[in-house]
C-alpha cells in the first residue's frame, strides 16, 4: 500500500469500527483508534496526525523516543502508548515517554515503574497485558493470576491501573479471549480494555473492547 493511502486507510478503519460498535449495541465513541506506528518513519505518523489521528502505540521504548519527542512539538496532544515488552531498566524511560503502558505484566516490573513515577513526578495510565491463551513464549501475567495481580498493582502498591490488554493466541478463534478479557476487567471495575488489531478488531469491539490497536490496516504492510 502506498504511504499516500494513509488518510483513506485511517478513515475506512474508523467506519469499520463505527460499524462494529452500533452492530454491538455500543457507542462508536466508545472505542479508541490506537494506530501503530512501529517500524514506520515519521512522516508516515505526521499523515496520520494531518488526519486528526492523535493515539499511537509503539512496541520499543528507543524507537519511539526516536520518533515521538520531535512530532509532539507539532502535536502536544498526542497520546502515545507503549504496546511490546517493558524490560525493568528502561521503565524510567518510559514513564518519562509514554501516556500509557499497557504492558505490566511481573511484579519486578510493578516495582520498577513505582519507582519511575516517584522519581520522575509522572504517572502514565497503566493496563495491565494478560497471557490469554497461557503460551509459554509470550509475555503477560497468567489468566489464573490475572485477579491477584491486579489487586497486587492497584490497591496494595496503589499505581494507576485502568485497565487490561491481551494478544490472543495466533490461529486460534479470539472471541472467547475477547469476552473473557473484558469480563476481567468488568469484574475488577476497570474502564479500559485493550485488544483487537487489524486481522480482528471488528471481534474485539463485539468482545467489548474500547480500545483496538490497529498498525498494517492503516500504514500497509510491515516490510
Ligand atoms: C504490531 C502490534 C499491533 C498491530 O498489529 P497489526 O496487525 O499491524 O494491526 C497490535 N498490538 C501489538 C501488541 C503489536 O505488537
Amino acid at each position: 500500500m502506498p504511504a499516500a493511502s494513509i488518510t483513506a486507510n485511517l478513515a475506512a478503519v474508523k467506519d469499520k469500527i463505527a460499524v462494529a460498535a452500533r452492530a454491538a449495541a455500543r457507542d462508536p465513541a466508545s472505542v479508541r483508534l490506537v494506530a501503530v506506528s512501529k517500524t514506520r518513519p515519521a512522516e508516515a505518523v505526521r499523515e496520520a496526525l494531518a488526519a486528526g489521528q492523535r493515539h499511537f502505540g509503539e512496541n520499543r521504548v528507543q524507537e519511539a523516543l526516536r520518533k515521538f519527542p520531535a512530532l509532539r512539538e507539532d502535536y502536544p496532544d498526542i497520546s502515545l502508548h507503549l504496546i511490546g515488552p517493558l524490560q525493568t531498566n528502561k521503565a524510567e524511560e518510559a514513564v518519562r515517554l509514554f501516556d500509557v503502558i499497557e504492558v505490566l505484566d511481573r511484579p519486578k516490573l510493578a516495582i520498577a515503574l513505582a519507582k519511575a513515577m516517584e522519581k520522575t513526578g509522572r504517572r502514565p495510565a497503566l493496563y495491565i497485558e494478560v497471557n490469554s491463551g497461557d503460551e509459554p513464549q509470550k509475555s503477560g501475567v497468567p489468566r489464573a493470576g490475572a485477579g491477584e495481580f491486579i489487586c497486587h498493582c492497584r490497591d496494595e502498591m496503589k499505581l494507576p491501573v485502568t485497565g487490561l490488554m491481551c494478544i490472543p493466541p495466533a490461529g486460534e478463534d479470539p472471541a472467547r479471549h475477547f469476552s473473557a478479557l473484558a469480563a476481567l476487567a468488568r469484574a475488577h471495575g476497570l474502564p479500559h480494555v485493550s485488544m483487537g488489531m487489524s486481522g480482528d478488531y471488528e471481534a474485539a469491539i463485539a468482545g467489548g473492547a474500547t480500545s483496538v490497536r490497529v498498525g498494517s490496516a492503516i500504514f500497509g504492510q510491515r516490510g
